[in-house]
This record gives C-alpha cells, sequence and structure tokens, in this order.
C-alpha cells in the first residue's frame, strides 16, 4: 500500500507533471490552466496509470482525484483519426458529477481534440444517440442510464481501453452495484480498471476483487502527522458553495481583521482573481504565484514586510520556504489537497508562542476532506457559520468602539473640547457622542456588504440520511408543502431499497439525495416525495429508465391516499 502523506518535496526536488510522463498537448492545458504542480494522488497515480496498471484508490474529492484518472486516459487518445467507439468509459453516481466529470476530461483533453459525452437520464436520449453515432472518445455515465444504452445497442463497448468507478461506495450507496457488476461484466477484458472510493467498505474490495487485476493500491490520509508537528492554532472552517467562497472570503477578513495573512489557493488565475477583488474591497492584498519573475516575488515579499501590504494570496509552489514573520491568520480558499500540505500551510502562524488561526472554506462536497485532515493530524477543526451580516456590522461597531477607546486613552483630545462645548449648548451631550461616532465609522471606509450568505451544515451534500438506513415510516397522509407524491409500481417485495429510489432519481435527474423527500415502500408498490417543479421530469427520467435493473410504473399518485 503507497501512502502519500509524505511531507512535500523542496524546491528544487519537486515533481512537475512533464516529470509524470504526460505528453505535450496535456502539459500545454495544464499551463494554460495555472495549475503550477501535480497533487499528491496525482504524483502517485498518473505514472501507474499511463504505465497500463489496474488502481484501487481511496481519495475524496478536493484531493484532484478527477485529473489524476482522467489525463492518463487522455494520455491514451491517438493524434488525428480515432475510432468511432468509445476509449474509456467513467461511471459516477450522480447526473451532477456526471456533467463535472465530462467538463474536466473536456477541458483536460481540449488540445487532443477530445470528444466527451457525459450521459445521464433527464436529458432527451435522442442528443445522446446522435452524438454517440458520431463518435465519442470518452463516455461519463450514471450506471442506470449507460445499461439502458447498452441494452439499446447504442453504446459499443468493443472498444474500450479504460474504466473508471468514481466515487465507487457512492454508487453502491445509491443501489447500482449490480448495474455496476453487469456493466463491466460486458468490457472487453483486457480493459484498464480505475476504481477510486472515498471509504473502502468490504463491497468495494469485493468488486476490486472481482473486476482489477493486481491493482496499486493508493490511500490518502493513510499516515498520521506525529503529534506536536501541527501547531496549535486556532482551526475554523466554514462550509460555503463555491459560487459564495469570495464573498464569504471579504466577510470574513472583515470580521478577523487579520494583521497579516497568507491566503492559499489552488492556481495561478484564482491567485490573480483574488489579489484583484481584495484590492477593490480596500484591502492591500499582493499576488504571488510561479509564474512571476524572482523579482516581482522579492518586490512583493518586501512589501509584505515592511508593513505596506497585508494580505498575501498565493499557490503552495510560491509559498513554499517563505517566511513571514508577523503572520497573524492562513486561509485556505480551497480545501488543500493532502492532509500534509494542510500541516505545512497553517505551520507558518503561531509560530513562538504567539496566537494565529487557521482558516479554511470547504465546498459542501469536500466535506469528507476535512474529515481526513482532522483524523490525520487529530486535531479538531471547527465548522463555525459564515458571520451574517449584522454579525459584520456588530463585528465594525465593535473595531470602532476599539478605537475610541485608544483615542481616549491616548488623551490627546483638548483641542476638540471648544467643539464638544459650542454643541452642547445647542444639544444633548449623548446626541453630540452618537455623531461623533457615526463619523468615526464611516471614516474608517466600511464597503458595502449586506449579501446574505447562505448557511450550510458539514456534510449535507451527501443524501441526507444515510446511506442503506431505511427512513422510518411515516403515517400515510398528504404529501409536505412544495412536495408532490409519485407512485413507482415496485416494492418491498421486489427488494426495493429506499437507496434504490434515492439512487435512480439522483442518477436520472438534477435532483439530489437531500431534495428527495418522504419513502414509503410498500409490498408492491412505493411512494416517494419529490419537489412538485421537479415531479414531471422525475416521471419522465424514471419512465424512460429503469429502478434497481427493473422497468416499474410511474406516475403521480392519486390524491385520496
Ligand atoms: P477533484 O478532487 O478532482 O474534485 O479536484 C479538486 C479541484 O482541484 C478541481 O477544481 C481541480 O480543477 C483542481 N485541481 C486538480 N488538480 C490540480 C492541480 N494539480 N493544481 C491545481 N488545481 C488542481
Amino acid at each position: 500500500m503507497t501512502s502519500i502523506d509524505e511531507p512535500p518535496p523542496a524546491i528544487d526536488d519537486a515533481v512537475s507533471f512533464a516529470d509524470l510522463g504526460l505528453r505535450p498537448e496535456l502539459l500545454g492545458v495544464l499551463a494554460g490552466l495555472g495549475y503550477e504542480e501535480p497533487t499528491p494522488i496525482q504524483r502517485e497515480a498518473i505514472p501507474q496509470l499511463i504505465e497500463g496498471r489496474d488502481l484501487l484508490g481511496q481519495a475524496a474529492t478536493g484531493t484532484g482525484k478527477t485529473a489524476a484518472f482522467a489525463l492518463p486516459l487522455l494520455q491514451r487518445l491517438t493524434a488525428g483519426s480515432r475510432p468511432k467507439h468509445p476509449t474509456a468509459l467513467v461511471l459516477v453516481p450522480t447526473r451532477e458529477l456526471a456533467v463535472q466529470v465530462s467538463e474536466a476530461v473536456h477541458r483536460y483533453g481540449r488540445d487532443l481534440g477530445a470528444r466527451v459525452l457525459p450521459i445521464y437520464g433527464g436529458q432527451p436520449i435522442g442528443r445522446q444517440l446522435a452524438a454517440l453515432d458520431r463518435g465519442v472518445d470518452v463516455v461519463v455515465a450514471t450506471p442506470g442510464r449507460a445499461l439502458d444504452h447498452m441494452g439499446r445497442g447504442t453504446l459499443p463497448l468493443d472498444r474500450l481501453e479504460v474504466v473508471v468507478l468514481d466515487e465507487a461506495d457512492e454508487m453502491l450507496d445509491m443501489g447500482f452495484a449490480e448495474d455496476i457488476e453487469a456493466i463491466l461484466s460486458s468490457t472487453p477484458p483486457g480493459r484498464q480498471t480505475v476504481l477510486f472510493s472515498a471509504t473502502m467498505p468490504a463491497r468495494i474490495d469485493g468488486i476490486a476483487r472481482r473486476h482489477l487485476r493486481n491493482p496499486v493500491r493508493i490511500h490518502m490520509g493513510r499516515s498520521q502527522v506525529d503529534a506536536g508537528q501541527a501547531p496549535l492554532v486556532r482551526q475554523v472552517a466554514y462550509v460555503v458553495p463555491r459560487a459564495f467562497k469570495m464573498a464569504t472570503l471579504g466577510r470574513i477578513l472583515d470580521v478577523e481583521s487579520p494583521t497579516a495573512a497568507l491566503v492559499f489557493c489552488r492556481t495561478r488565475d484564482e491567485v490573480d482573481q483574488i489579489a484583484g477583488t481584495l484590492n477593490g474591497r480596500g484591502y492591500r492584498a499582493e499576488a504571488l504565484h510561479g509564474g512571476m519573475t524572482q523579482e516581482q516575488r522579492d518586490r512583493v515579499m518586501g512589501r509584505l514586510r515592511a508593513g505596506t501590504a497585508d494580505l498575501l494570496i498565493a499557490t503552495d509552489v510560491a509559498a513554499r520556504g517563505l517566511d513571514v514573520e508577523h503572520l497573524t491568520h492562513v486561509v485556505n480558499y480551497e480545501v488543500p489537497s493532502a492532509p500534509d500540505s494542510y500541516v505545512h500551510r497553517i505551520g507558518r502562524v503561531g509560530r513562538a508562542g504567539r496566537e494565529g488561526v487557521a482558516i479554511t472554506l470547504v465546498e459542501p462536497r469536500e466535506h469528507r476532506m476535512l474529515k481526513t485532515i482532522e483524523r490525520v493530524t487529530r486535531q479538531r477543526i471547527t465548522v463555525e457559520k459564515v458571520p451574517t451580516v449584522a454579525d459584520l456590522r456588530s463585528r465594525r461597531l465593535e473595531l470602532t468602539r476599539a478605537a475610541l477607546e485608544e483615542s481616549i486613552l491616548e488623551d490627546e483630545l483638548e483641542g476638540f473640547r471648544v467643539v464638544v462645548e459650542s454643541l452642547a449648548d445647542k444639544f444633548d451631550v449623548m446626541l453630540v457622542a452618537l455623531a461623533a461616532v457615526k463619523l468615526a465609522h464611516e471614516a474608517s471606509g466600511v464597503v458595502a456588504d449586506d449579501d446574505e450568505i447562505p448557511q450550510i451544515t458539514a456534510g449535507t451534500d451527501r443524501p441526507a440520511r444515510p446511506a442503506g438506513a431505511a427512513r422510518p415510516p411515516r403515517p400515510a397522509r398528504g404529501p409536505s408543502a412544495g412536495m408532490t407524491k409519485l407512485f413507482v409500481g415496485a416494492g418491498r417485495s421486489a427488494g426495493i431499497r429506499p437507496q434504490d429510489i434515492v439512487g435512480a432519481i439522483a442518477g436520472e435527474t438534477r435532483l439530489g439525495g437531500r431534495d428527495i423527500g418522504a419513502i414509503e415502500i410498500a409490498d408492491r408498490f412505493t411512494l416517494v416525495e419529490v419537489p412538485e417543479a421537479a415531479a414531471d421530469e422525475v416521471v419522465a427520467a424514471l419512465k424512460a429508465s429503469t429502478v434497481k435493473g427493473k422497468k416499474a410504473t410511474i406516475r403521480r399518485a392519486h390524491e385520496d391516499r
């Protein structure tokens, strides 16, 4: 078992994407995307996959696992004319992931002219058929829809060289085990098989034993960081959807008001973009990344040391070896790609007994990575609520109050007495004080920030119920507000479990597990609540698909039930 939690390499022995043996068309795209170096999982997996080995990888979202499997499969595509039938099939649990992964493969394969097709339910099958008929290189599919196409003879697998199972544990939790077995059994025996899973329950091991040949095993977060190696600083995380990350960063910095902070990002583009936005918000932010000359970097560091800049926005590569004395905060704008990198980053604050704060922004789908980091560092990261507009206002008032208190203690106020005395003839002294506080507050350069940021609890991106756990039965009654009950003509006697229903719906429509309401499983049928607005889509999608591999009647449930 390979463990990939070794300390990050020093600059001169850092591994580059070129060292991994990737072809120039891929290297060019990666440079264009601002990726500076492979993540640990990419460092381990890519050379082995290029060699043709099967792979069993335990890695969560946020580690860079998508590129780890996508780049090697793109590496196989020949330049010029290619077979019409797909070379690679990637199976994913949800429609959302199918879109995301196919966008990523498309992005990485741009200079190779890779033809990528996402296949999932809820999309007119005609469009998928036309694309398959024109020819595709990589198909990214949910298992149900892939089987559907195989049944129709529209997804030819005879030229398949690679099969990837992404988020395999999630696919099993959604009831896709039989579908996956059926698909794998229909692929050429000589194919390469890659399996990524955030957890490794026994059922995953079973699939690996049956379908992978002597796989390389990669395990993220296996080793433990020595106690004491992770610094004792206040560690907090905020769970925020991607679209609100920038607003959240601004809000947190305003509330924390750091003396000097280092903000880590994944790519060069992000560094530039965030530095620009924060400057617009009134911060003195400097960008630092590997695309800058030594002279430019020295200038930036000089400004930070001299205190003429208070925020440094950097990639890991650029920040390596960097020593800033007075840092009070480290912010991970992106979850680091390995626990070790987290420890390394936050080790820059809290030095020499000084207080420090480490803040991590986590996208809902990356919550598992946070758990891995906690386990490896054996330290707790407290998930906090994103400060609200009201929190920010009270924090700003607090800062103004502190500034006024400081001014009182400085005792250089005599020159202003005449102003207060003359106003006190006309107004109450309290009113005079209030007006002075208002002016001081406004003069502190307050930026308008009135947008509320949605509050998310960690881990809620996954289906609301623990997979496999049946929802407690509810008494039969009308649907909840905004929900519609659907009738599915298969129930307990057909072996239907709640996760089969969740899997069928989440795999074929834009709904996630969280959107699905009560599920009542009777002997011969099932009633499931879905949002009214999506009811027709769910009916259409499930009509065109299967539940647990079988066709089932589906319609709106009768009102009188
Ligand atoms: P994943 O774990 O595959 O969901 O990837 C997480 C994120 O990291 C995605 O937004 C990728 O675009 C990004 N990413 C993947 N590899 C790298 C890399 N080597 N450098 C910078 N960003 C990366």
